[in-house]
């Protein structure tokens, strides 16, 4: 937290801020921004022969879309501030990237590195089962999803324990997403909001009069990035930029410290050279720069926070030297620090739009546990045959052959990843040019934060109105 300003109160003022660029009645702002129903629970666990009682949260932020959707964090950071503000900020990620539900956030505050991994079982099954009791789960009512400290592992115990409760409910699977593939989850969402940060770059560095005023050249390939946090959506971000996009990741914070190599670092190898040896320090070529804050202040075209809130503060925010800040962890920029960056030019791409890739692909878990099919499994071999067709008949009537590589790219059907990862990035692009055209409408707004805000105020806006609440 910045000491000033409470991380809701923070995403509150922004709302505010953009709102002000609208003509949406000041009353339904003020229920836009209310947190509709905040559940603040404290449980025993046995831990190590005694007793512990466990701090633990569940909001959901927004009913006006059903059901409501979001994270699951473990972190000793979590308070019902925080959760808050989280559960917010999917509200308006939500309706930015059209995916249809009302905002939520949970957090249990604990270590997880504390905790043994049955421990680790019982909290959370605990947690759901308190979600249970108070109807604050189900495929209908509210889905969690992994966020910091949480992944496949917890999202498939909340599923054995709600399906435990709820035997033959048709649609038990889809009360939580971000499952092991193995347990009903959908191929490509383990890396989804890091693939959805590489998405969302690389359309915004794709234009010539937005790169022209930073400096730049249009196009992905070749910018320097540094990223702080190799968790999930740090790590992912960063092996896809650089497999993908041509991106020459040149620095790297983890806890341990910060690692600095101008000519760039295989972030493979660096995450293998972790694992070995239990830090990213002494990867080799690279050079030791100081704490995990420290590769913040690098110069560099591109700077990804992916750990925490609040890392980019009052303090540090007038050292910053990169061109572009893709805030891929949630609120990493506090409210005092926004104005100093973009006074210095800075373009920051908000959380809300560009870490968007995992509840994206969250909702196409949840639609495929309610179809209860593979996507891809009833067309592929019939669209494949189709094409194999459609390839050998050219093939016939131009006497030219088609080599084996582009005959598999045209005759492909489409498998589950495919067309997990094209809804995807075509999600990012279409979220990224609507903001783009707010702006151009908007000559007033210069930074794309508040852009963004216009877009989803508007969204949420219309459909309070059309259920018939507000005129
Ligand atoms: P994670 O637990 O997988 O990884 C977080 C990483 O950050 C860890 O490796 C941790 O060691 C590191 N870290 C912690 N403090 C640090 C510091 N001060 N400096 C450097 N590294 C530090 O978590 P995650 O799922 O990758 O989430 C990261 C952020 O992204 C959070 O803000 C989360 O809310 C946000 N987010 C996650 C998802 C998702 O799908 N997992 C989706 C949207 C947003």
């Amino acid at each position: 937290m910045s000491g000033k300003i409470s991380f809701f109160k923070s995403v509150e003022n922004y709302v505010d801020k953009a709102a002000s660029y609208t003509d949406i009645p000041k009353g339904l702002v003020e229920q836009i921004k209310a947190c509709n129903l905040v559940l603040q629970i404290r449980f025993p666990v046995r831990v190590n022969g005694d007793f512990e009682v466990i701090e633990a949260y569940r909001v959901q932020h927004s009913h006006h879309r059903l059901p409501t959707k979001g994270g699951i964090r473990y972190a000793e950071s979590v308070d019902q501030d925080e959760v808050m503000a989280l559960a917010a900020l999917m509200t308006y990620k939500c309706a930015l990237v059209d995916v249809p539900f009302g905002g939520a956030k949970g957090g249990i505050k604990i270590n997880p590195s504390n905790y043994t991994v049955e421990q680790l079982q019982n909290i959370t099954r605990r947690y759901t089962t308190e979600l249970i009791k108070k109807n604050f789960i189900g495929p209908g009512i509210d889905v969690p999803a992994p966020d910091y400290g949480t992944g496949p592992r917890e999202m498939a115990w909340i599923l054995d324990t709600y399906q435990a409760f709820r035997h033959g409910e048709i649609d038990s699977i889809g009360c939580v997403t971000g499952k092991p593939v193995t347990q009903n989850g959908i191929r490509g969402r383990a890396e989804a909001t890091g693939r959805g940060v590489f998405y969302g770059l690389r359309e915004a560095v794709s234009y010539g009069d937005d790169m022209k005023k930073l400096g730049l050249t249009p196009g992905i390939a070749g910018k320097t990035m540094v990223v702080q946090g190799l968790g999930n959506v740090g790590s992912n971000t960063a092996l896809i930029s650089q497999l993908e996009g041509d991106v020459k990741i040149i620095g790297v914070a983890e806890r341990e410290g910060s690692i600095y190599d101008p000519n760039g670092i295989d972030i493979e190898k660096l995450l293998a050279f972790r694992k070995e040896t239990g830090s990213i320090v002494g990867y080799p070529g690279s050079k030791h720069i100081g704490d995990a804050s420290a590769a913040l202040e690098l110069e560099c075209d591109i700077l990804v926070p992916a750990a925490l809130e609040n890392q980019i503060t009052a303090e540090n925010a007038a050292r910053i030297k990169a061109k572009i800040i893709a805030e891929a962890a949630n609120g990493p920029v506090s409210a005092d620090a926004d104005p100093i960056l973009l006074k210095k030019g800075i373009v920051i791409i908000p959380d809300f739009y560009i870490n968007a890739g995992g509840v994206t692909v969250s909702y196409f878990e949840w639609l495929k546990n309610l179809s209860h099919h593979r996507f891809g499994r009833l067309e592929n071999r019939f669209h494949h045959n189709q094409f194999e067709g459609l390839v050998s008949k050219i093939e016939e009537m131009t006497g030219k052959t088609v080599g084996d590589r582009e005959r598999d790219f045209l005759t492909r059907g489409g498998t589950e990843i495919e067309l997990v990862n094209s809804g995807l990035e075509d999600t990012m692009i279409t979220a990224y040019q609507q903001i783009r055209e707010t702006m151009r409408q908007h000559p007033d707004i210069h930074d794309v934060r508040t852009a963004a805000f216009v877009c989803s105020l508007k969204k949420i806006a219309s459909d309070y109105i059309s259920m018939g609440i507000f005129p």
